[in-house]
């Protein structure tokens, strides 16, 4: 296994009420560029609004979703983080709150130094759409990384 010290959350930058699925992503990533092996999705878990969780790419590989972070870490996106008309909002359901929730508290059990954090902590886009650090401050008694 990687060694993993970031756990970075992610959003699918699709609009509120709107599904998408995990082969939707594929497709997305295959178009630009990322993967092998027949796997692009950039992400190793996704939650869907339902609440659901799935896999994307498996945690032994390296994912493709946050610039120069890809190699120790693990890539969480939830389906949504844009409002109807297409700005940046947290538009995750209870059901994804729970999911995600549960999803960092296990992670945290195998991986008890990774550090809980967003897309946005280490670059200026918006995604998740929410405070990622701050949200999940109980799960990590480590303080977070600087941003940049
Ligand atoms: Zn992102």
């Amino acid at each position: 296994m990687r060694k993993i010290t970031l756990l970075i959350l992610h959003c699918s930058a699709t609009r509120e009420g709107e599904d998408y699925t995990v082969e939707d992503i594929d497709r997305w990533h295959a178009r630009r560029g990322f993967g092998k092996r027949g796997i692009h999705i950039g992400y190793h878990y996704v939650v869907y609004r339902d609440g659901s969780l799935h896999t994307g790419r498996p945690l032994e590989d390296e994912g493709a979703h946050t610039l120069h972070h890809n190699a120790h870490s693990i890539g969480i996106c939830y389906i949504g983080g844009l409002d109807r008309n297409g700005r940046p909002a947290d538009t995750r359901t209870p059901a994804q709150k729970a999911a995600l929730l549960q999803l960092l508290s296990d992670l945290k059990k195998r991986f008890p130094h990774a550090i809980i954090c967003g897309h946005n902590t280490f670059s200026d886009k918006d995604c998740p759409c929410f405070d990622a650090v701050g949200e999940y401050r109980r799960l990590q008694p480590d303080p977070p990384p600087a941003g940049g």
